[in-house]
């Protein structure tokens, strides 16, 4: 081996019956996702992103009649260099692989990463950082809300625990709006929570219905914080919630039994990080024109 990367191939497929585009539309199955270890991210915007992050790209896909577009060019020969491979497709070809009519115009085809939960516990010990922790996550728009709102507070990671849905679905990533690549994503069975727990160097928070603390009497401050946050039927199991060094509820009025789980997170989330988030500086017109 030399080590050297090759430049990746460039190609024009107008036909959806392209061996190609059928392996692509087929990573909406979760089970070729886990089976490539890859995902599809959608928008040039958002592909930009993601490389300028140093996300590894398979292949970059885009209408034939953006071929013209000086960003998406420049992307595209870096992208190439770095060996993805570069396909020019017509606007039929796009829709199949983003399963909708109007698609956007340009589509990566990424490596999906995933980190350890032990490695990103023992990480974790910065003032005033927080990391989320989902049981049993089932929505693919929750947990993508909740993966962008996490990367709206700065939270370090998002840790699945148990079977979660997968946040490398389309419909998540969609919903994550760019936040997929700016948070480390891991993984746990609930069984092993404790280890997570024992390399954490924080204390944890579990939400639920039946918490005795009022999650606006804890004083977070500068401590590392995992938040732990329940099933949508179920709720925390009692194997998590017995891991948890406070279980906090959110007060609430009216007939509502509960909050949606994405917008409980969020309430948790801008309280545990309140000290932490700053409005950087004002214009001397009060931010009127913004
Ligand atoms: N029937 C479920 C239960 O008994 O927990 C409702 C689950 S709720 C839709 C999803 C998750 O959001 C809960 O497990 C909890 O983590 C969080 N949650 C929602 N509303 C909450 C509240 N008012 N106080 C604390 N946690 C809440």
């Amino acid at each position: 081996m030399s080590g050297q990367t090759h430049a990746g191939r460039v190609k024009e497929i107008t036909a959806t019956s392209n061996p190609i585009v059928k392996e692509i539309k087929g990573l909406a199955l979760k089970k070729n996702r886990d089976a490539e270890g890859l995902f599809i991210a959608e928008g040039l915007q958002l592909v930009t992103f993601a490389l300028e992050s140093g996300w590894r790209a398979r292949s970059l896909i885009y209408a034939k009649r953006m071929a013209g577009h000086e960003h998406l060019m420049q992307v595209a020969a870096k992208a190439r260099a770095a060996g993805t491979d570069i396909l020019e497709v017509s606007e039929k070809v796009l829709g199949v692989i983003a399963r909708r009519d109007n698609p956007q115009m340009v589509i990566g085809v990424f490596e999906q990463q995933w980190h350890d939960p032990l490695t990103i516990a023992k990480s974790a010990g910065k003032p005033g950082n927080v990391i989320v922790a989902l049981d049993r996550v089932r929505d693919p728009g929750n947990l993508g809300t909740i993966i962008r709102t996490a990367d709206a507070v700065g939270a370090s990671a998002v840790l699945l625990v148990g079977e979660c849905t997968d946040p490398y679905s389309m419909e998540a990533v969609r919903a994550t709006m760019g936040s997929v690549f700016n948070v480390a994503l891991s993984r746990i069975d609930a069984i092993d929570f404790d280890e997570f727990k024992a390399a954490f160097p924080g204390r944890i928070a579990g939400t639920h219905l039946g918490g005795s603390v009022d999650y606006r009497s804890i004083a977070y401050g500068s401590d590392p914080w995992c938040l732990l946050m329940g099933n949508e039927q179920q709720g925390l199991p009692s194997i998590l919630a017995e891991a948890c060094d406070s279980l906090v509820h959110i007060p609430m009025a009216g007939r509502a039994e509960s909050l949606n789980l994405a917008i409980a997170t969020g309430v948790m989330l801008f309280e545990m990080r309140r000290d932490h988030l700053t409005m950087g500086e004002i214009a001397s017109d009060g931010g009127k024109q913004a």
